[in-house]
């Protein structure tokens, strides 16, 4: 659907579209002014027409609907951004559903970035991941939800009005020197024009920001110059100008769930194999049953990233080993090994595991037990009393066994999120 900045759409042209926010496989969002309660704006996912995406949009809204309606006043129902409504738009490309959804800011992988890859000040990362531990108590305990791709780019961060301000006079500045505003497209075949809209916004901007020294390719959307210069102002800078660890992260700072695209239900799975790769449990690697703990395990691994910029797990694929090969051979080193019973208990266990639970193309001459607590003293130079807390809370989510694996309701009592300094 061609996306025009200034043109109106929904019923009545109830919203005028804004600017882009960011884009995805299945759409593109943008921030809109509801027009019939001025100066209230929203994210509007515009999902592409291709009748492929809309099936998968019509899960994701009777899966929001649900966590909209379940209990308004359950803890961590505030954890999960709130959606309100659809409604349909045609296009020469056919229909488009457009989901309208409270207006978010960044996703956490900015804060990534920002940090040039060297984390977030614990005290950051506790209060960050104690909300999506909240939000996900919500999702499980009363929506019988699994979310399934729980990772930095879907958990985004609450702007507060003025924010959303200068979001909006960023873009009148624009008309102003008279740069034309580019259409964006979303066609039913899924081809789109993301960057062309942010190139265009570094074009006119003024600012000094510190770009990062790479370019993230998870990155998929363009947030607003304000919020990047407020973050840059509280990095520490070195000579050659790159933050120096940890980025400092105000700590009122709230988080909430996005994306239920992939979601599921409990007892009602749409896919085999869920989650983005470097967060994927154990159970879905060897394809055993999974459930909520399968996103447990993802919030071990975001606690890890946060916390030191890279990943807990990158399985790469090698000449010798497949990716999944290389990611338990990963998983067997930081946990030093993983049960037999476990092991043997997926329908490819016999893929990778031999008879008596050894993996089959890895010997144990080329694995390197190394423990979470370690790696964070050996690789990350933490002090022993920090990396003690960090890395029960860590081992406790990537418990191997989903029946002693720690659920959101546990994690949320564990010591390292107790030791939160509360302002
Ligand atoms: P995916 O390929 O991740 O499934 P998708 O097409 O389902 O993508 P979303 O992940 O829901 O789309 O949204 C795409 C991007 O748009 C997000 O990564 C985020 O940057 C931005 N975005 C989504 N919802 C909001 C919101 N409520 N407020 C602000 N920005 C948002
Ligand atoms: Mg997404
Ligand atoms: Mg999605």
């Amino acid at each position: 659907m061609p996306v025009t900045i200034g043109q109106t759409i929904g019923t009545d042209n109830r919203y005028q579209i804004v600017r882009k926010l960011g884009w995805g496989h299945f759409s593109t969002v943008w921030l809109c002014e509801d027009l019939t309660e001025g100066q209230t704006y929203y994210a509007i996912k515009i999902v592409k027409s291709a009748n492929s995406f809309k099936t998968v949009a019509l899960d994701e809204i009777k899966l929001l609907r649900c966590v909209k309606d379940q209990e308004p006043a359950a803890v961590g129902y505030n954890k999960i951004v709130l959606y309100h409504d659809y409604f349909v738009a045609s296009s020469l490309y056919g229909e488009h559903l457009c989901l309208t959804f409270e207006l978010m800011g960044p996703s956490l992988l900015h804060l990534i970035v920002q940090s040039n890859y060297q984390g977030l000040e614990q005290e950051g990362v506790k209060n960050i991941i104690q909300q999506i531990l909240l939000g996900l108590l919500y999702l499980h305990d009363k929506c019988k939800i699994i979310h399934t791709d729980i990772k930095p780019e879907n958990i985004l961060i609450s702007v507060k009005e003025p924010y959303i301000r200068n979001m909006v006079a960023h873009v009148n500045r624009f008309n102003e020197l008279g740069v034309q505003m580019p259409k964006s497209y979303v066609n039913a075949a899924g081809w789109n024009e993301p960057e062309l809209f942010e190139q265009t916004c570094d074009e006119a901007s003024t600012s000094n920001v510190i770009y990062p020294q790479r370019v993230d390719p998870r990155m998929t959307s363009c947030p607003n110059k304000a919020f990047v210069n407020d973050f840059s102002k509280s990095i520490k800078i070195k000579q050659d100008n790159r933050p120096v660890s940890p980025l400092f992260v105000d700590p009122s700072i709230q988080v909430k769930i996005a994306d239920l695209g992939n979601s599921c239900w409990e007892n009602h799975h749409f896919a085999e194999v869920i989650q983005t790769l470097q967060y994927r449990a154990l159970e879905v690697i060897i394809e055993s049953e999974y459930s909520f703990p399968a996103d447990i395990w993802s919030v071990a691994c975001l606690a890890f990233e946060l916390s030191t910029g890279d990943f807990l797990f990158n399985p790469q694929a090698s000449e010798h080993l497949s990716c999944s090969e290389d990611h338990l051979g990963l998983i067997w080193e930081l946990l030093n090994g993983i049960p037999p019973y476990i092991a043997h208990s997926g329908r490819r266990s016999s893929e990778y595991f031999t008879s008596s639970g050894t993996l089959k193309r890895i010997s144990p001459e080329n694995m390197k037990i190394w423990k979470v607590e370690d790696v964070l003293v050996d690789k990350y130079q933490w002090k022993r009393v920090d990396a003690i807390l960090l890395a029960d809370f860590i081992e406790s989510l990537i418990e191997p066994d989903q029946d002693l694996r720690a659920t959101a309701s546990l994690a949320l009592t564990k010591k390292w999120l107790d030791t939160i300094d509360r302002h």
